[in-house]
């Protein structure tokens, strides 16, 4: 009775009223039956999708390979994806072809974990063939069929379990764990950037320190890119007991942090974007020197860099005083650059040759100022220029 489901249902049953089966189903399901917050509505469907391109007008073929149709309903976009089963694992990994079929049983069996595999008609009724709902109210993470062969047709799923325990703290089921630690090897044969995604899910859930035991005692830990010979630093991270994290950037300057390993080669190693690469780096270097850290150094770290050193430190140190640092940072003289009352261009303008001497006489400006022994005032700081 989630609104976002409510709004779906007229869709639902023009599918039905066709001839076909629809149903609402992964983890918007799961998540509205845990009374959480849902993401996006995913729909599947026995209808092939050119059926469901004449079924409605406007359609917009976003995955239409996997067999996912946009179906635009006032304005929004609702993804229906054609019952599909995933035969011809290679390598371990998601095979790139799928076969429609018409089951809705099929389609369920190839989902990763039985909390995953239900679906719910627009009715309410609820589709639970694989005891996903007793899981869902045990808060336990059991892997639909064997968990051996589930993970050998898709080593990915190794990671999200993981990535579920902390996201919704849950167990993992013995059988699925112990099948995790058996298999823990065929990470590597999984992409980086898949890897990556359900790490970072992981790194920011509200049980980060179960998924994170969990990632090291499988043993999976140690086929993830770089974090090999990281154990004892992971078992810190995994030993913090700090509240759970709003961004990346704050477990990932934990992890730069503890396992020494340079912020840009572990994050290009992970394939993250650059920003974050940047900020992380940025906040690494700053947080080595907290709890003190002179002005200097708080400048240019930053203030985005200044609030993820900050998070980062208080989980390492809960009796840390960020407030006292942060406000050091706001009381800075300037915090850009671009506020310096002096340029080049001034600094030329007054005689100055360019080159190198130049940009050296403004960095020691810039840092004078920032420390507050200069005033930040074109003409005393032509004058210190000229000393
Ligand atoms: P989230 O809230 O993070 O989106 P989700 O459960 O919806 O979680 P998705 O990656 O969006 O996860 O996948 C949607 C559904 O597709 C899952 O609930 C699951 O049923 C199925 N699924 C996704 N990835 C896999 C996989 N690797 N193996 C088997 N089933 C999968
Ligand atoms: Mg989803």
């Amino acid at each position: 009775s989630h609104p976002d489901f409510q709004a779906a249902i007229p869709i639902m049953k023009k599918i039905e009223e066709a001839g076909y089966e629809a149903y609402f189903v992964g983890g918007s399901v799961r998540d509205a039956l845990l009374g959480l917050p849902i993401h996006d509505v995913d729909i599947a469907s026995s209808a092939y999708p050119q059926e469901i391109k004449q079924i409605f007008k406007r359609t917009v073929d976003t995955g239409i390979q996997h067999g996912t149709v946009m179906v635009l309903h006032h304005g929004v976009g609702y993804e229906v994806t054609t019952f599909r089963t995933e035969s011809g694992y290679q390598d371990f990994r998601r095979p790139d072809h799928v076969t429609f079929v018409r089951s809705l049983k099929e389609d369920l069996q190839r989902r990763d974990f039985t909390v995953n595999a239900l679906a719910v008609r627009h009715d309410g009724t609820v589709i639970d063939l694989f005891d996903g709902l007793a899981d869902l109210r045990a808060k336990v993470l059991r892997a639909v069929g064997n968990p051996h062969a589930r993970f050998h047709e898709d080593a990915l799923r190794m990671m999200r379990a993981v990535r579920f325990q902390s996201q919704l703290g849950f167990a993992i089921e013995a059988a699925t764990a112990a099948a995790i630690k058996d298999n823990a090897a065929l990470l590597e044969k999984i992409s980086v950037e898949r890897t990556a995604t359900e790490f970072t899910k992981l790194l920011l859930g509200r049980d980060r320190q179960a998924g994170l035991t969990t990632f090291l005692d499988t043993g999976l830990y140690a086929h993830a890119p770089l974090l090999g010979g990281q154990k004892a630093a992971l078992a810190q991270l995994a030993g913090l007991h700090a509240p759970q994290f709003k961004v990346p950037a704050v477990g990932w300057t934990l992890l730069v942090h503890l396992t020494g390993i340079r912020a840009d080669k572990l994050l290009r190693t992970w394939k993250q974007a650059n920003d974050l690469i940047r900020l992380t780096a940025a906040a690494a270097k700053l947080l080595a020197l907290l709890p003190t850290a002179d002005d200097w150094a708080l400048y240019q770290a930053g203030n985005a860099a200044l609030d993820v050193a900050l998070t980062a430190q208080a989980a390492l140190d809960p009796a840390f005083d960020g407030a006292r640092v942060a406000q050091a940072y706001a009381a800075l003289p300037i915090h850009e650059k671009s506020e310096m009352a002096i340029d080049g261009k001034a600094l030329m303008a007054n005689g100055f040759q360019p080159g190198p001497q130049l940009g050296q006489t403004l960095n020691r400006l810039e840092r004078a100022v920032v420390f507050g022994a200069l005033p930040n005032d074109q003409q005393a700081l032509l004058a210190a220029a000229q000393q």
